[in-house]
């Protein structure tokens, strides 16, 4: 299999290890205004690549983090007058339910931030006693000047780098700070925050540092495939890899970053400043689980997606056909021979995760099978052949 790497910029091979799982790690949500089509989108994509290693005989070990110590949580807990648990609480079994309606397997490993601050601790210290990061009062920093390579995966100067970190929630003026794009590893946090006990006093972790202890604890020290939205490629992953590697002393942290491009809505940027969240639970009152995952899988993951509600339609039409065409019955006719197409749609997988090559595929394995059906042809091997690669593809095949 080809798949592209952040890192290199580059498609690289990957191949099935058979002594030992593939291990993956993908960003989660904060807590809070889950799941938008955004979300859904980049779970989607890393749905499909864990079902596409598993059908292949690959064991995956699936790791996704929830962010439930962030900022934007306990603005949105104290803003409606709610603890920031149950908020989170309520949010996360909202993301599960999401994930069931979208039929999208649940990651092997789900742990929350707030429950893994003493994995967090140990590595801040350690980069504290390499130089790596330095303690202002009960802050702690990690001195990006340190590392040369930092900020590699974006492909940028410093000054562009500090640009878009800015954009990204850095505060460049912070006076504790040695380099305006220094980041935190810990801090005392705002009056009223949950704070933990370390050894710098009470506090919290930041947002990188909670990413690099959750995937080394549950994944090891070194992982295969590190996901997220295109939005991660700068600080957050950069930030995740600097502080990983002088601790364990591995490197590279991970072999392969991969990001899904942003997701938009009718031409607008979706956000939660411009308030237009499209939520998945909205698309699913109206919409079957498989016309969303065609959707959303019809156009490559790294490309942006602009989405359009009235499109739904069109994807909704194809499930029918799809459910029509894995259960169409043989006639006594020649059979139907869809093997080649089969081998086409998993070179499409294999070629850096082609889901819209692989679809279209698809389309036509299941137009000429129901032709076929229609002749009175024997079509019992080409529906079976159907079912099989569109459950690969997390099609649920229900109405
Ligand atoms: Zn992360």
């Amino acid at each position: 299999m080809q798949l592209y790497n952040s890192l290199t910029r580059e498609k690289e091979a990957f191949a099935i290890p058979h002594d030992r799982p593939v291990t993956l790690y993908v960003c989660g949500v904060t807590p809070y205004d889950t799941t938008h089509i955004g979300h859904a989108r980049t779970f989607l994509v890393f749905d499909v690549l864990v079902r596409y290693l598993r059908w292949q005989g690959a064991e995956v070990r699936y790791c996704q983090n929830v962010t439930d110590v962030d900022d934007p949580l306990f603005e949105r807990a104290r803003r409606d007058g709610v603890g920031w648990r149950e908020l989170a609480e309520r949010q996360v079994e909202q993301l599960l339910e999401d994930f069931q309606g979208l039929n999208i397997a649940p990651p092997t490993y789900f742990p929350r931030a707030s429950e893994e601050i003493g994995a967090m601790i140990p590595i801040i210290e350690r980069l504290v006693e390499l130089g790596h990061a330095y303690v202002v009062g009960g802050d702690v920093y990690f001195s990006v000047q340190t590392d040369p390579d930092f900020g590699a995966m974006a492909h940028m100067g410093y000054d562009e780098l500090l640009a878009l970190a800015n954009q990204r929630g850095n505060r460049p003026d912070d006076p504790k700070k040695r380099d305006p794009l220094d980041f935190v590893l810990w801090q005392t946090g705002k009056p009223g925050d949950p704070t933990w006990e370390s050894p710098w006093g009470p506090g919290r972790p930041g947002w990188h540092i909670e990413c690099s202890a959750m995937a080394t604890r549950y994944l090891g020290p070194q992982i295969d495939i590190h996901g997220g939205g295109a939005d991660l490629i700068f600080p957050h992953h950069p930030c995740e890899i600097a502080q990983t590697e002088p601790v364990t002393g591995k490197r590279p942290f991970v072999r392969y970053w991969l990001h899904a491009g942003l997701v938009w809505l009718d031409g607008e940027k979706m956000s939660k400043s411009l308030g237009n969240l499209v939520f998945a639970r909205d698309a699913l009152r109206e919409h079957s689980a498989d016309a969303i995952r065609w959707y959303l899988l019809s156009i490559h993951y790294r490309k942006e997606f602009d989405y359009r509600r009235e499109a739904l339609e069109d994807y909704e039409a194809l499930a029918l056909q799809l459910r029509q065409a894995a259960a169409a019955k043989g006639g006594g006719g020649p059979p139907l021979d869809l093997g080649p197409a089969a081998a086409e749609l998993k070179a499409a997988l294999a070629d850096d995760l082609d889901t819209p090559a692989a679809l279209t595929t698809l389309q036509a394995m299941v137009t000429a099978t129901l032709a076929a059906a229609a002749e009175g042809r024997d079509v019992t091997e080409a529906a079976a052949t159907v079912r099989d690669l569109a459950t690969m593809l997390g099609f649920t095949l229900e109405a």
